[in-house]
Formats: structure tokens, C-alpha cells, sequence
């Protein structure tokens, strides 16, 4: 067997291009130690794809918008609209049909025409200059808002506050926010929907504005005062219930003329959608990812991945987009400006990189196509690159062998523990694990809460509770099966002390799974946030948890920890914290505790790691490298430290490995970069070699390996059945295709 040092030897002198390149961007992964994991084989192919039977948003590759304002009629040049998203190669255009504004002669009651739209039908023309191009066309409401007149008939219609005063737009306070729960959208909704099947031919239907992103709507009109309290479980399943009540209704005005017609709505918000994402999977066929950059709130920058792996949870295969914006997104908005093209390019490799479809998105068209026209070549570019390589950069499924559960309950409704209590504690949580398993190089998918059955469980080695708090009682049981069929489990704090309706439990759902007892409440920390003592720092070898760890008894701990009761043999016992300053105060009054810091089991096959503390969200807010050591080794030792795919390299990078028609997928984004979590990328800062391993399925064999960033070939190499290339630098992004013979 060719050991490493050979093997990085012989890539090299195989690719002389690698030596000549420039010094690049080297980093020292923190996390290293240890030998190169074991290859697990690829999965066999799944049969070949019948295109016969996708359905057409199945085969779209690229979506564009100019985002219509009511001045659009007056200023925007048709011809010029739909022959820059035509000759960038898109499929399908966004038309506004509108809800708060009517672009074109609409005779609904409350369909105010836009005033700039001087008895034109600005809807139709542009409708009938997509089509001349042979692109499909959405037609986009919004039923978020209307005006006073309408308010005035229809008080009805309108959110309204605890004290019965009407909701109404933050920036133009004509305009009231509608209620879901009101007529506005039983009637009004779909009298402009049928109006518009009545007068033209469009490919399918989207409300923009609503449902409200990654949080549930807060009304007390007379219809929501009887339903129960907002943010409560229970208003989380009325809310539901009557999304996809509205969601059939229109679904079914659209197919009236067109059955390969549908709607879809407004979505995002990733593992928070406000939607409950498992009955979305199975309803919708167009996932709308308006989830377009990233803002102050939110900093990482793998914003669209993020979205992309939760989309990928549940859709089956359908249809999905996320929207990149090329206008400025943030705490501070121009959204008639264009953004930085390094941060713009980003949000799109990202977008194909999680195996979703490109959308490019800007605002208004003064000026013929817009005041600021530097997004425009940002775009085309982009798409024209990717229309050449569909047919690698289109997913049939992810290859990973990591499982991490989204709790779309607790993202939603639980609030944090008593001791930090904070509207951001699971984004938190999501975003310290998610960079955990980006800096370990993992491939891994999301898992919905809804689908732990064996059929969405059986292809992960191990799967990932980070703090799910609220699990119901068939949740646990179904993860006891999982684990009792041969899966390993990682878990953390608070996970399964709630219900499904966020009712605490005495102890933890998983008690008997996890061998755990709860022995109080929460401890927060006031100072010095506790320690984990090594039990035995001299062992040798080391526990493999503990693998790297020399010179120190104590590790840190996290922020938030549940106390357990005392486990037989533990690795690593909790140091209470203490006083951090003054420093005269800053020792442990207690130094040795029975109180376990990790709890360990194994059982044949199947191992069981727990942490009692928040430690994935301890890491994001902190960066210890001693938390990314730990989950690292832990996930090494459940995993027993097996991959389907090992890229090796500097740099820190979000890696997806796809099974496509061609053959396989792997994609590398680069973001090692000042500007990985926080604001946006300025510029790029290139990686040298990135050597890739990967064992084939028994029977296949690769017949070329290309970079299509790059656009070219590179050599690759068998050794027994496993395959070896180098890619030999990462700019921004890059996809080594393996096409198989
Ligand atoms: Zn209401």
C-alpha cells in the first residue's frame, strides 16, 4: 500500500503544472492528528436517470429576476430585460403579476394599477418577450400587503396588534399587512390568480411576502385571537394546517388550465423555516430558497449551503433554487446597487456546490436595465460557465456518511436554556456544528426530525443530535432502533428534555439510549465557565476522544451544561466554574468532581458520545481549538474514523461529494478568507494541491477527471480499487467531475 508521503510524492511529479504555481495561502488545519481515515466504498449506481419523466422545472438550470417596481413600466426597456436573461442562459423568468400593485389592466376590486403603467399591459409584454425566447415564466404575486381603501372594506383583512390597532408596513404606512388567516387570501388571492390564467399563459404561480421566513406570524384579529398563542407548538400546527391548506387551494386555481402548472410560495430560513419542512418536501415541487446573502445577524458565509443541505433533506428530488442577490443585502441595504462580485460569485458556487439550481436576482430597471449595471456581467458570466457543465453540476444524491438531525421544532420554539435564554442560541448551535464538521473536512447531510425512519437513516454511519431539546416519545424510539440496528449517535445538552410540545421531561427521553441521568437544572456560567477534567492524563494511549491532548488536566468546558449523575469509568469529570475575576478568586474551590463531562458507550459496532454541555454553540461563540478537538476525535472514534471521501489539503473549506449521471462530484469551496464570517468577500485567496481519494463501487471505473472551474483535465490514478487525483489549486471554487466509463 502506498503510504502518504509516497503517494503526495508520486501526484506531485504527475502534475508538474502544481509545482510552477505560485505560494499560495497556507494554513495549518487546526484539527490534524492522527493517520488517514479508511475509505468506505461509493454506494452502487443507481439506475440511470429517465429524463422522460422529470418534470420541466426538474430540467431548469438557471432562474432570473428583475424584480419589477412600479416605476418599471415608465423606465424599463423590454427588449433589453429579456435579451440579458436569454442570452445568459436562463430558463426561467420572474413576471410581476403583483397583489399590492397591478402591472397590467387587472378588474380585481382592490387590484390598484400601478401609476406609471398608463393602460399598458407591462405584464403581458413581458411575458410575450420571455416566450419569444423560448423561456418559461412565473408569474409573481405578493399578498403580503394592501392599501387603505381595501382596509376600509375590508377591515377584515388586516394583522392587527394586541391592542387591536392595524399592522401596518414599516416604510410606507399605506399599506397594511394582510392576515393568512383572513378572506384577503381565500378571495382576493385567487380572483387574481384566475384573472391571470384567464389572460395569459404563464408556466406556474409564486407569492412573494408570505409565509413570513424562519419565524410564524404574530396577529390578534378576531379569527387569530381564537387560535392558540403565538409561537406555542400548538399555533406552529394551526399555522401549518392552514399553510398548506392556501397552498393546495392555489395549487389547484394554477393546474385549471395547465396541469403541469403549480404554485409555490416564499421559503427559506433554512433548519428555521417557518413551514413545517417535512410536509413541505412532500407537497412542494419548486423549493424557493429566498435566502439571498448574508447580513450582520447572521455572518457565516455558508449561508446558501446551509439551505441547500436542508432543502436536500426533504424534497426527494424535487425542484429547488436559492436566489443569490446582486443587489447590496445587509443591515444596511441598496437594493438598486450592485454587491461585491467576489461575495455575489460565492452565494452561486455555493448554490451549485449544495446541488441546487442558480437564481440571480437584482431590483427595478431604471435607466433601461438599471442606474448600476456592474451586476449584469457577474451574472451572465457565471451562467454561461455553468450552462456548459449541467450535466456534472446537476446532483442525483450526496454522498456522506454523517447524519445531523434538523430539530425544526426546537429552531423554531424552544428559546434557549434559563441560563441563556436568547433569540439566537440554536442559530448558535447550528452554526458552531456546522463549522465544526466544515474544518474536519466532513461529508455530511441534514436529516429532518420527521424522517428517523430506517429508510432515511440506514446510509449514516453516525447521526448528530446538536442540542435537539424537544424530541417526541416515537422520536426517541425511533432513534433507539437506529442505533440498535448498528448506527453510532453524537448528542449534546438539552436534547430530548422537552416533548414534542415543548413540555420538559423529568429526565431525558433517551436516558436508557444514551446511559444518562439528569442530576439538576441547567448551570450557566457567572465568571470561569467550567472544566472538564482528564480523568487519566497519563493513559497511554490515550483515550481516542483525547487523541492530541498532552500537557494539561484540564480542557475547557462549555457555557451551559445539565449536571448528570455520576457513570462508571468516566473519561472526563466537570471543575465546577468559578470566579474569574478578581484573579486573586480565579482557582477551583471544587477541583474534583464524579460529575461526568462526556459520557461514552459502545455496543458492538455502535457507539454513543453525549455531552451535557452546549459545546457546539460554546465553540462558535468562543473558537476554542480544544472544543474542535474534541468533536473532531469524538466524531473520528463513532465514525471509526471511515469516510467515502478524503481530500486532503490546506485551507478551510466546505466540501460536497455527489453522485451524478457523468459519474461523481466533488466540490470544494474556498473560505479561507478574511471575510468568511463577517460581511462579504473582497477578494480570493487561492489554495495549493488538494489531493482527493475515493473508492469506487465495485465494477466502475473512472475515465477522466476534469475541473470545471479551471477547465481542465488532471491525471488520476487506481491504486487496488481506490482513486487518487490532486486538484492542484483552489481559487474561489472548484469541482473535479469524474466522469466513469
Ligand atoms: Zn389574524
Amino acid at each position: 500500500m502506498l503510504n502518504r508521503r509516497a503517494f503526495l510524492k508520486t501526484s506531485a511529479a504527475a502534475l508538474p503544472l502544481a509545482a510552477t504555481l505560485d505560494p499560495v495561502f497556507a494554513v495549518t488545519p487546526v484539527q490534524t492528528s492522527g493517520s488517514a481515515p479508511t475509505l468506505t466504498p461509493l454506494p452502487l449506481r443507481l439506475a440511470p436517470e429517465d429524463s422522460s419523466r422529470l418534470s420541466w422545472q426538474q430540467k431548469v438550470r438557471r432562474v432570473g429576476q428583475s424584480n419589477m417596481t412600479e416605476h418599471d413600466p415608465a423606465v424599463m426597456n423590454i427588449e433589453e430585460w429579456a435579451e440579458y436573461w436569454h442570452s445568459a442562459g436562463t430558463d426561467v423568468v420572474f413576471v410581476s403579476v403583483t397583489g399590492i400593485l397591478a402591472f397590467y389592466p387587472s378588474k380585481v376590486k382592490f387590484h390598484r394599477l400601478g401609476k406609471f403603467l398608463n393602460n399598458r399591459d407591462f405584464f403581458g409584454e413581458c411575458t410575450a418577450a420571455a416566450k419569444k425566447r423560448g423561456m418559461r415564466v412565473v408569474a409573481r404575486m405578493s399578498p403580503d400587503l394592501n392599501w387603505g381603501d381595501a382596509l376600509e372594506a375590508h377591515p377584515e383583512w388586516a394583522m392587527r396588534n394586541k391592542d387591536g390597532s392595524v399592522q401596518f408596513n414599516g416604510e410606507e404606512p399605506r399599506l397594511f399587512k394582510t392576515c393568512m388567516f383572513s378572506t384577503y387570501m381565500d378571495d382576493y388571492v385567487p380572483a387574481v390568480m384566475r384573472e391571470v390564467t384567464s389572460l395569459y399563459d404563464v408556466d406556474c404561480f409564486y407569492t412573494n411576502g408570505w409565509p413570513p421566513i424562519g419565524m410564524l406570524p404574530e396577529c390578534h384579529c378576531a379569527i387569530c385571537s381564537k387560535l392558540p398563542a403565538p409561537g406555542t407548538p400548538a399555533y406552529w400546527h394551526t399555522f401549518n394546517d392552514r399553510l398548506f391548506e392556501l397552498w393546495n387551494k392555489y395549487d389547484t386555481i394554477a393546474k385549471d388550465k395547465k396541469p403541469d402548472s403549480f404554485y409555490f410560495a416564499n421559503l427559506g430560513g433554512n433548519v428555521h423555516a417557518s413551514a413545517n419542512l417535512d410536509r413541505l418536501g412532500k407537497l412542494a415541487v419548486w423549493f424557493q430558497g429566498d435566502n439571498q446573502g448574508r447580513t450582520n445577524d447572521d455572518p457565516a458565509v455558508w449561508g446558501a449551503t446551509l439551505q441547500a443541505r436542508v432543502c436536500n433533506a426533504v424534497l426527494d428530488g424535487k425542484f429547488a433554487a436559492n436566489i443569490t442577490a446582486a443587489y447590496s443585502t445587509g443591515i444596511v441595504r441598496w437594493r438598486n446597487a450592485s454587491k461585491n462580485p467576489a461575495e455575489a460569485q460565492m452565494w452561486m458556487n455555493e448554490t451549485l456546490a449544495g446541488g441546487l439550481a442558480l437564481y440571480y436576482h437584482f431590483i427595478g430597471s431604471e435607466a433601461g436595465l438599471g442606474e448600476d449595471r456592474r451586476w449584469q456581467k457577474v451574472g451572465s458570466d457565471y451562467f454561461q460557465w455553468a450552462a456548459k457543465h449541467d450535466a456534472h453540476l446537476k446532483p442525483r444524491r450526496s454522498i456522506a456518511n454523517i447524519g445531523v438531525v434538523i430539530g425544526q421544532g426546537t429552531q423554531l420554539l424552544y428559546k434557549g436554556p434559563t441560563t441563556a435564554p436568547t433569540h439566537s442560541y440554536m442559530r448558535e448551535t447550528t452554526h458552531g456544528l456546522y463549522e465544526t464538521l466544515l474544518r474536519g473536512r466532513y461529508t455530511f447531510d441534514y436529516v429532518h426530525e420527521d424522517r428517523l425512519d430506517p429508510e432515511h437513516l440506514s446510509k449514516y454511519r453516525v447521526l448528530l443530535l446538536p442540542n435537539i431539546a424537544m424530541l417526541s416519545d416515537s422520536q426517541c424510539q425511533q432513534i433507539h432502533d437506529y442505533v440498535h440496528s448498528g448506527g453510532s449517535l453524537m448528542a449534546s445538552f438539552e436534547t430530548s428534555l422537552y416533548d414534542e410540545n415543548l413540555n420538559p421531561r423529568s429526565d431525558f427521553g433517551l436516558t436508557d439510549l444514551l446511559g444518562i441521568n439528569k442530576a439538576g437544572d441547567v448551570v450557566g456560567t457567572n465568571g470561569n465557565a467550567y472544566y472538564a477534567r482528564i480523568e487519566h492524563p497519563n493513559a497511554t494511549p490515550p483515550h481516542p476522544i483525547l487523541d492530541g491532548f498532552s500537557n494539561t488536566n484540564w480542557l475547557p468546558g462549555s457555557q451551559n451544561r445539565i449536571p448528570l449523575k455520576p457513570v462508571p469509568n468516566p473519561i472526563l469529570t466537570v471543575v465546577p466554574g468559578f470566579v474569574q475575576y478578581p484573579p486573586e478568586l480565579a482557582y477551583p474551590p471544587i477541583s474534583h468532581t464524579d460529575e461526568p463531562a462526556v459520557v461514552l458507550r459502545e455496543t458492538g459496532s455502535s457507539r454513543i458520545a453525549f455531552f451535557p454541555g452546549d459545546i457546539e454553540r460554546t465553540y462558535w461563540l468562543t473558537g476554542h481549538g480544544d472544543l474542535l478537538r474534541l468533536m473532531h476525535n469524538t466524531l473520528r472514534w463513532l465514525t471509526h474514523d471511515a469516510r467515502p471521501v478524503h481530500v486532503e489539503g490546506d485551507g478551510f473549506v466546505e466540501m460536497f461529494a455527489w453522485e451524478t449521471s457523468p459519474g461523481y462530484a466533488i466540490h470544494l469551496l474556498n473560505y479561507t478568507n478574511p471575510n468568511a464570517q463577517h460581511s462579504w468577500m473582497q477578494s480570493t485567496y487561492s489554495l495549493g494541491p488538494q489531493n482527493v481519494s475515493l473508492k469506487l463501487p465495485s465494477g466502475v471505473k473512472a475515465k477522466s477527471v476534469e475541473l470545471l472551474r479551471s477547465e481542465q483535465l488532471v491525471p488520476s490514478r487506481l491504486q487496488g480499487d481506490t482513486l487518487h487525483f490532486t486538484i492542484p489549486r483552489v481559487d474561489d471554487y472548484e469541482i473535479a467531475a469524474i466522469t466513469i466509463a
